[in-house]
């Protein structure tokens, strides 16, 4: 009866929302009084290293090639389980529902807190786009919980840790033929830094002073649908209700109204500081810090200062 965890993988390092994960099912696990098995890719470099974050026992398979394939071989382990962790990454809101729906589950997405209960398991989530928050309970099924990456945070606490390997196969719905991978900057769902920008900035051109700074902080770079609807920006960056849900603990908005639908997707990140010309912009009832001023004439001050400030560290 233990709680199984998924911990991911990228380019054989584990994301630092699995070790999150780890923290997550161990802080579960405690409550519950049973153990972690944490399950990943045998192409994981250090899968040992999932025992700093509580796991005790640590399993390694051979990883189907999509989300649907890793949900069946998931599925296949649940039985007996007391419950399931998967991070809230994109992989991970991929297999979440084809987990629950292969293995009977219970399952809570979106959620924002560690179990305050076992019997029944009891979560935080966030609804209606993160604009409220609804305490839930996960009953009739195995209880399975999807978390929004740095909302629990990491916790270091040894498990025993022993690492064993598994055969178990996925079918494949999909075939990937080919993939494309953005490298070298840093991923906007696990960002832990995000700046920010919208129509404020007036045309694509303007957009290297938002990737200096990016470049400046160690930051992803994000932007408002419009932007990327008329092609200043990729898709990729899009965030808010119908983009990519973000929750860094520093957002910038630069040249963002701050719409409803786009608060939607940052509303959750833990500091938020905006940079805009209209003092009246709705964004600025949801910031920590404001700026009122000219993005042209701020941005570069920000890179200045912040360069100033790292050299003199
Ligand atoms: C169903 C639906 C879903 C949607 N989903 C999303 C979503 O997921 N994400 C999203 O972002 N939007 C979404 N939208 C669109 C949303 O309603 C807004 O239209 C959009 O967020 C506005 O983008 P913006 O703030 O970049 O542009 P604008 O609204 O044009 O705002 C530009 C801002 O820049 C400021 N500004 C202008 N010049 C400067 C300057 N020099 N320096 C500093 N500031 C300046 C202005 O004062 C203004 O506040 C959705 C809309 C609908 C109907």
């Amino acid at each position: 009866m233990s709680i199984i965890v998924f911990a991911e993988e990228w380019n054989n390092q584990f994301k630092k929302a699995s070790f999150e994960a780890v923290s997550y099912a161990k802080s579960w696990a405690e409550l519950a009084g049973t153990t972690v098995t944490a399950v990943t890719s045998r192409g994981a470099a250090d899968p040992a290293a999932l025992a700093t974050y509580g796991a005790d026992r640590i399993v390694t398979i051979v990883l189907a090639a999509t989300p649907y394939g890793i949900a069946q071989q998931l599925a296949a382990m649940a039985e007996g389980a007391a419950g399931m962790v998967i991070a809230g990454t994109s992989i991970g809101r991929s297999i979440a529902p084809a987990l629950a729906a292969l293995a009977g589950g219970a399952l809570s997405t979106n959620t924002t807190s560690i179990p305050t209960g076992t019997a029944p398991v009891t979560v935080v989530r966030g609804a209606f786009s993160s604009k409220g928050i609804e305490t839930i309970e996960l009953t009739g099924g195995l209880p399975m919980v999807s978390f929004v990456p740095n909302s629990v945070g990491i916790q270091e606490r040894a498990g025993a840790g022993a690492v064993e390997s598994m055969d178990t196969t996925g079918t494949d719905l999909l075939q990937v033929t080919e993939k494309t991978i953005a490298s070298g900057k840093v991923a906007l769902p696990e960002a832990e830094v995000v700046v920010s920008a919208g129509r404020g900035l007036k045309g694509p051109e303007n957009w290297a002073m938002i990737e200096e700074l990016a470049s400046v902080l160690g930051a992803a770079t994000a932007c408002s649908k419009p932007v990327s609807d008329i092609g200043w920006r990729p898709h990729s960056e899009h965030v808010g209700q119908t983009g990519i849900q973000v929750n860094p603990n520093l957002y910038i908005a630069i040249g963002i109204s701050g719409a409803i639908q786009h608060l939607a997707g940052v509303s959750a990140s833990k500091t938020i500081v905006v940079v805009n010309t209209d003092a009246e912009a709705p964004f600025f009832k949801a910031a920590d810090y404001g700026i009122v001023g000219d993005a042209f004439e701020v941005v570069p001050q920000l890179v200045n200062a912040m360069r100033a400030f790292k050299a003199g560290q």
